[in-house]
């Protein structure tokens, strides 16, 4: 297989109450065209004001993402034209940018691997455009919504660092949840909150760009597909031409747009209308103090704790269900049985209702109580998963789950021997084979019992009762 060289570009809506420029309040579910100004509209003779709160977000993910700020950055005007862009030019950044050469690490199955981090500058969105059902030259239509123009967008470049569909997916999983942790955006791909373009090349070759990528599927299986297209242009000997692509999410496929545009054909230059960008290091310093700690730091404390690299992943990338486990790990629960329950029965209950843990009654109080219960041998680990099952469902505690409904472990040897005798006496066959060497067959004996007992027996004891008496002729 030729090597793949990927680089993604993302657009970040940030979460601030205001847009970018002006003071109109940035919220998606409003009516079309209700949160506009003239500013925002594009309108002669207005004068765009920077979101300090914008600022101070950019700083935050500049910061996590191991970027350099610099000192002096500038807006620029970028020009063309578009129905939804009514300036004429976007403002945003470009020789001057907020903030470069960062990095972020993403916990592949061969290990960590760190992204480099071209970029991260601060634009303004676009409106939105909605085309109508039926276009065609004469009867398709498109409206469009302003409440979205204005809105701030970070821009984070990535370099092309990243060689699979698979880390592309990985990076934008790491992306997010620094986003979500920082709490400058919602970040969600299918709202548009996170927008993904994605370039890739094989063998370092020609380029192409796939454009607009809105969730993390399209991401994927865009980039396979693309994948798949170079190598048969190449092996038949033909040329990647340079171009931007479109995903078709229906069919499948990637399809030419049109031949990229350069920088050039933008004719950027200075924003006249907004002074260049200074920030104080005690500003960034002060950023630096309130940040949260980021999912890097929080995989590398989980796995100082002894959860695998993969298991740190999926609790450190999910901000609620790290809060959780934090939360065990505070009443001092011990981490690896923690995360074993969290990632096997708890998320199995949560992805198949679509749940996520703040949704589900179960407390950290009572997973650490189930827990303890647990290693009290009160219950088996089997009996365990009906239980947290039912936690989960009612919020009730282990203890009350397990007196209501009589699942307490049976440890009483007498009992357990009692069934062990009547299953030997009821197999005699089996008994014979067992005794003449067929020893898998131990396995069999111990679900009859355990079926006898309800499935309640104490396996260690039921175990060595079955044993002491198997062997005995
Ligand atoms: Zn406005
Ligand atoms: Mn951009």
């Amino acid at each position: 297989m030729l090597k793949p060289t990927i680089g993604l570009e993302v657009h970040v809506q940030l979460k601030t109450r205001s847009k970018m420029f002006c003071s109109c309040p940035v919220e998606f579910k409003a009516e079309p065209n209700t949160l506009v100004c003239p500013v925002c509209l594009g309108l002669p003779g207005s004068l765009p004001v920077l979101n300090r709160q914008a600022v101070e977000y950019t700083i935050a993910v500049a910061l996590a993402l191991h970027c350099e700020i610099q000192p002096f950055s500038q807006f620029h005007r970028k020009n063309y034209f578009y129905p939804d862009l009514p300036k004429g030019y976007q403002i945003s950044q470009y020789d001057l940018p907020f903030s470069r050469n960062g990095y972020l690490i993403i916990e592949t199955e061969e290990g960590e691997k760190r992204i480099g981090i071209q970029r991260v500058h601060m634009e303004e969105d676009t409106a939105k455009m909605i085309h109508g059902e039926s276009i065609s030259r004469t009867s398709g239509y498109s409206l469009i919504d302003f409440n979205r123009s204005g809105v701030p967008l970070l821009e984070i470049v990535s370099r092309p660092d990243i060689s699979s569909p698979q880390e592309a997916t990985l990076y934008l999983m790491e992306l997010r949840s620094i986003l979500r942790t920082l709490g400058v955006s919602t970040a969600n791909m299918e709202e548009g909150a996170l927008r993904c373009d994605v370039n890739i090349s094989l063998e370092r070759g020609t380029r192409t760009e796939i454009k607009n990528l809105n969730s993390f599927h399209s991401v994927r299986k865009a980039l396979e597909y693309e994948i798949k297209r170079q190598e048969e242009v190449l092996k038949e000997k033909g040329q990647v031409i340079q171009e931007t692509r479109h995903y078709d999410e229906r069919a499948g496929v990637t399809l030419s747009m049109r031949t990229k545009e350069e920088a050039e054909d933008y004719r950027y230059f200075p924003e006249p209308d907004l002074v260049p960008l200074k920030i104080d290091p005690p500003w960034i310093e002060e950023v630096r103090s309130r940040m949260p700690e980021l999912p890097e730091d929080k995989r590398k404390r989980y796995k100082e704790l002894g959860l695998f690299p993969q298991e740190a992943a999926t609790i450190a990338n999910n901000p609620e269900l790290a809060n959780f486990f934090d939360s065990c790990l505070s009443l001092g629960a011990p981490g690896k049985e923690v995360a074993n329950w969290l990632l096997s029965e708890v998320m199995k209950y949560l992805n198949a209702r679509n749940l996520s843990i703040i949704e589900v009654p179960l407390s950290p109080e009572g997973l650490v109580e189930f827990l303890t219960v647990l290693k009290e041998g009160t219950i088996s680990s089997k009996i365990g998963k009906m239980v947290i099952e039912e936690m989960l469902q009612t919020g009730d505690g282990a203890r009350e789950i397990i007196e209501r409904r009589g699942l307490a472990q049976i440890s009483d040897p007498v009992l357990i021997k009692k069934w062990a005798e009547e299953v030997i006496k009821e197999n005699p066959d089996q008994v014979s084979q067992y005794r003449q060497g067929k020893e898998q067959l131990f396995g069999f004996f111990v679900g009859k019992v355990m079926k006898l007992s309800g499935g309640k027996a104490n396996p260690e004891i039921l175990n060595r009762i079955l044993k002491e008496l198997l062997l005995r002729e």
